[in-house]
């Protein structure tokens, strides 16, 4: 049963151009739809979450990041009678516009645009995200893009500098920039997927990071929300061993997590008397954890930033990955032939050579980095037998 304050398909804001009705589909279970089919989608495979789509076969990618973001928040807005079909939709889109090699690609490219165009609001990935789905995918006779409905599109322009929601301000009449420089809420769905980002990146990572080899079980002991649930699970196995004492302990932190927003979400909704989805705009974040569980799930992303991320072997695999894009960006700048069949289509050289290196896989990126420098990377071999 949805909730009073759940978005409502029947009245969306609706599509930047005007469509007719699909039925049976509602307009949210349609841009899921349409999210699933796209090109970008199927990309996401070969996108490095934090270890290179090359380094093993098991680690999370962009694609199975974002599936599990779908299912922690499918199962977390069942529970507080939120819009599933919204928060799936908003939840395999989210990450559309990530960059080969995940995090350090994004950088390099952000370096490039902003020495390229001082003033052209350097590379974002959420706005890129959302660039994907208004504008890069070419499937449709009608229009650019996906034309998905303006709650999607809300959620999936999670976080926007300044200047770039100046220009939405300027240049979307659909008025999806306002709410950073209003500085109100978008809807709940949308606060619940970047939360269900967090919790399943912070597990999934701390997976991945024992998985290579460069985080150990003895580490994560120093994290009380980790130490708590393992204790728990060594009391109850004594005599589990290997990967499964991980997992069993993954798995009560998630569950443990999700409980922790249903009831912080509840309470928050039930304390300022949210009956509609506007109301819910215009207050304070209200999809959160409680104090206690944000403070765990802090230490745990500190932990992984100063022990997994800036990993001296993740730090030399992502100057790599830095290098490669930053050739990519000045070959193709200096000669946009070299890019396959791409128009300017009223960009600039630049924005499209982003645009276009922004789309790649880690593998394509490669056989272009290689094609144009002649040079092949050789990237330091940890690679672990695949258990
Ligand atoms: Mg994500």
């Amino acid at each position: 049963m949805r909730a009073p304050y759940a978005s409502d398909p029947v009245r969306t804001r609706g599509r930047r151009h005007a469509e007719a009705p699909s039925p049976p589909r509602d307009d949210f279970q349609r841009d899921r739809d349409r999210i699933v089919h796209s090109t970008a989608f199927r990309r996401l495979v070969y996108k490095t979450q934090v270890f290179l789509n090359h380094e093993g076969d098991l680690f999370r990618t962009r694609l199975t990041h974002s599936l599990e973001v779908a299912q922690l928040g499918r199962s977390i807005g069942r529970a507080l009678g939120l819009n599933e079909d919204l928060i799936e939709a908003i939840a395999l889109a989210h990450d559309l516009g990530h960059t080969p090699f995940g995090h350090a690609g994004q950088d390099a490219l952000h370096a490039c645009m902003a020495s390229a165009e001082p003033d052209g609001g350097g590379f974002e990935h959420n706005f890129q995200s959302l660039r994907v789905v208004d504008r890069l995918e070419e499937r449709y006779a009608a229009f650019d893009g996906l034309n998905l409905s303006f709650e999607t599109r809300e959620g999936v322009l999670k976080h926007c500098s300044r200047r770039n929601a100046q220009w939405l301000a300027a240049h979307d009449p659909t008025g999806l920039g306002r709410r950073f420089l209003d500085r109100t809420q978008p809807s709940l769905e949308a606060q619940l997927c970047n939360l269900a980002d967090e919790i399943a990146y912070n597990a999934h990572d701390i997976d991945d990071g024992v998985r290579s080899g460069l985080l150990s079980l003895d580490q994560l002991e120093e994290l009380p929300l980790i130490r708590r649930y393992l204790d728990e699970v060594r009391a109850s196995h004594p005599r589990l061993t290997g990967r499964r004492v991980l997992f069993e302990t993954l798995r009560r932190v998630l569950s443990q997590q999700v409980y922790d927003v249903i009831d912080s979400t509840r309470a928050q909704l039930r304390a300022h008397g949210v009956e509609d989805p506007e109301r819910a705009r215009q207050l304070p974040p209200l999809v959160r954890f409680s104090d206690d569980m944000r403070a765990l799930t802090d230490e745990v992303q500190c932990f992984l930033r100063t022990k997994l991320y800036r990993h001296p072997q993740v730090a030399e695999t992502t100057g790599l990955a830095r290098e490669v894009l930053r050739e990519l960006f000045e070959r193709y700048a200096a000669d946009p032939a070299q890019m396959h069949a791409q128009q300017l289509a009223g960009r600039s050289v630049p924005r499209a050579v982003a645009d276009y290196i922004a789309g790649m896989t880690d593998r394509f990126a490669l056989q272009e980095h290689a094609r144009l420098t002649g040079r092949r990377i050789v990237w330091p071999d940890r690679r672990r037998a695949a258990d």
